[in-house]
């Protein structure tokens, strides 16, 4: 690692420069933070099948046309994906009441909701990522009115095919977070899926106990954080790419 230029280390994260222009390594760790890293434990093997899932739902979601960063995949916890200028808002759409929706409004996790739902935060962890709306969004310039029309364009797009794609292997796609940023070619902008989806950034319910396989495992100490994560890989059908090591089990 040490041959390559750090370029940001985020709470799960650390960019590189990547061996072209215009490209980035993103570097998967094990660290697993929670309530603006006021919680924080290292999981042994999270990077690896973050790094794994990530890459399996970029490609997907590649080849139905939803254009995003990822471009290989390159070691166990490397891929290597598109230098872009983040958007600096986090896209998040649920399709059932969870988490802050839960406290914010009195609603029983749980509830299904009658339409999906798609809200914005603005990425600023010295606040606490505060919501915002479109308003604030276009008022102060972070996204264009053209970018904020493929935004949402494209999470209902990832939504529709998560949610199929999770349902055929028995996961509910309770919610998630997206971010996207803007590539520069010629003299147009355009906006690409980036950073990860993975369960850090899901809420995935077994369809048919309600067991929880995501990060809130992690938030509300429920333990088995990895294997909740491996269930996942292993229902994707992607376990068999992984090192034996999490095959057979960490624990
Ligand atoms: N989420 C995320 N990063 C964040 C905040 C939320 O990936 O910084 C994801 C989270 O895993 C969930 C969805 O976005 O799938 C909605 O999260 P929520 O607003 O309920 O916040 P939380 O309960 O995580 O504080």
């Amino acid at each position: 690692m040490t041959r390559r230029k750090k370029i940001y280390e985020g709470k799960a994260k650390i960019l590189y420069e990547g061996p072209e222009p215009g490209t980035i390594v993103q570097y998967f760790k094990d660290d697993a933070t929670a309530f603006n890293a006021q919680k924080k434990a290292t999981l042994e093997g999270k990077g690896v099948l973050n790094n794994r899932i990530s890459e399996f739902m970029m490609t997907r979601l590649g080849s139905i046309g939803i254009a995003n960063h990822f471009i290989r995949r390159l070691s166990l916890r490397e891929q290597l994906v598109r230098e872009v200028e983040i958007i600096p808002i986090e896209v998040v759409c649920r399709n059932i009441v969870a988490g802050s929706m839960a406290q914010r409004l009195g609603m029983a996790e749980g509830t299904p909701l009658p339409r999906s739902i798609i809200e914005f935060y603005y990425k600023k962890d010295e606040l606490g990522d505060p919501m915002v709306t479109e308003e604030h969004i276009s008022a102060f310039n972070w996204a264009s009115t053209q970018e904020m029309d493929d935004i949402l364009a494209m999470t209902v797009r990832v939504n529709d095919f998560l949610s199929g794609l999770f349902a055929g292997v028995g996961i509910t796609l309770v919610d998630f977070k997206i971010e996207f940023g803007r590539v520069y070619e010629n003299e147009f902008s355009r906006v690409l899926l980036a950073d990860e989806i993975s369960p850090d950034s899901c809420r995935l319910w077994d369809t048919a106990s309600g067991e929880k396989l995501d990060k809130d495992r992690f938030r509300r100490d429920m333990g088995n954080v990895i294997e909740s994560y491996t269930e996942v890989a292993r229902r994707l059908g992607i376990m068999k790419d992984m090192p034996t090591v999490i095959q057979g089990g960490l624990h």
